[in-house]
């Protein structure tokens, strides 16, 4: 790393960020406070739902999900293999069974076409990716799972602010679940939020995510009045978790938030940079968004012609990592990862159109402070590389 990269992301922080934190500071109130409140209603807002709970992160969130919806071993969750891995790793944690459908070529979403004939009576769930923002075919994973009576579980790690067909991320499924790492649209550091319009499933997420405590309030809807279920401190209705989220993070989260929309409108500005430049590129296919649809732009990630393979691929980002531009092989296949090989043995060629993409993706330097300058020198780069490897193919 040289002081000229340009980094693969970076968080969009600043004044507000560094005000509301110092206030929380001097506050002494540092968990389980009025920021986690604000944050937790401002991005229900933004999802369109009704219910939010804030918690350690994204992976939390979902396994908080998977556990309140009681999936567990012998059930299996139908998933898709292009994603980040902590997605499938959920269905593992509560002891369930990943089980996988190929993607569609276009939107690099499990293809729905596909759903059904993956369904057993095992099936307890579909959790469902919208990989890098991209919302496409949520609504028919949400038609599947009604047709089957479960649920649909939304990974909207990488889709704050995205919406498809007037819905926004978040609301397609019974839950939908949020990250907020540092190189996502927006970050506390470290962070998750679960947003539903299902009351009692928010409630058990609540009891969850704070060592299976009972939600003060919630405690009206059970029957049992007595004083170990209102809500005290030491009385534990489940078997919880430690999912919470600090009021240091929730206050960072409560900033991005009120700047949202200005953070989105610079992000679609550098995509929009990034399509003026590329476009026309030989042997380079460009990230779509369907008529209707928004994205709010988590990555951006350019993919080789057919042709090329992941020998290639691999030499086009050594070299552009070698010429200072952060970049990545966004996302190697779940399935092939070596522990899941292990695990359930699948070889290459299981799932051929997610292979094939992720062998071919490149993710680009993407946060919301690139300027024009530097998404030319990105695409030179990429250019000179690609002109490498065109002349030393047959
Ligand atoms: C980032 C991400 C997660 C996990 O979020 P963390 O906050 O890092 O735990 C889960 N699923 C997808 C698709 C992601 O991109």
């Amino acid at each position: 790393m040289s002081n000229h990269e340009i980094p693969l992301s970076s968080p969009d922080v600043g004044e507000l960020e560094e005000e509301l934190v110092l206030g929380v500071l001097r506050s002494g109130r540092l968990s389980l406070g009025p920021m986690q409140e604000e944050f937790e209603h401002l991005v229900a807002r933004r999802a369109g739902c009704s219910h939010a709970v804030a918690v350690s992160s994204g992976t939390s969130g979902l396994h908080a999900v998977l556990a309140a919806l009681g999936i567990g071993p012998g059930d299996e969750v139908i998933t898709t293999p292009f994603s980040f891995i902590a997605s499938a790793n959920v269905i593992l944690m509560v002891g369930a069974t990943p089980v996988f459908v190929d993607i569609c070529p276009t939107s690099l979403n499990m293809d729905p076409s596909r759903i059904e004939a993956a369904i057993t009576p095992r099936t307890r769930a579909i959790l469902g990716v919208e990989a890098f923002g991209n919302c496409a075919h949520m609504g028919e994973y949400a038609r599947i799972a009604a047709r089957h009576e479960i649920p649909l579980i939304e990974d909207c790690c990488e889709a704050l602010g995205c919406h498809s067909g007037g819905r926004r991320a978040g609301s397609f499924g019974r839950a939908g679940v949020f990250g907020f790492y540092p190189n996502k649209q927006i970050t506390t550091g470290e962070g998750g939020m679960i947003v539903t319009d299902d009351p009692s499933l928010a409630d058990v997420c609540r009891s969850l995510r704070n060592q299976g405590r009972a939600v003060a309030g919630a405690s009206i809807r059970t029957r049992d009045p007595s004083p170990m279920n209102t809500g005290s401190w030491l009385a534990h209705d489940r078997l919880g978790f430690n999912y919470r989220m600090s009021e240091v993070s929730a206050a960072i989260g409560v900033a991005q938030m009120r700047r949202f929309d200005e953070i989105v409108a610079r992000r679609q500005k550098v995509a929009s940079l990034y399509m003026d430049r590329l476009l026309g590129v030989h042997d380079l296919v460009l990230p779509t968004v369907e008529p209707g649809d928004e994205t709010s732009w988590f990555v951006y990630v350019v993919r080789l012609a057919a042709g090329y393979g992941s020998e290639e691929r691999d030499r086009i980002i050594r070299g552009l990592r070698n010429h200072d531009v952060g970049c990545a092989d966004y996302f190697p296949c779940i399935h092939l990862q070596p522990f899941y090989r292990e695990m359930f043995g699948h070889g290459p060629g299981a799932y051929p159109v997610a292979e094939s993409v992720s062998q071919r993706t490149i993710a680009l330097p993407f946060h919301a402070r690139l300027g024009e300058r530097e998404v030319d020198l990105v695409a030179q780069t990429l250019e000179l590389m690609l002109r490498r490897e065109s002349l030393s193919r047959p």
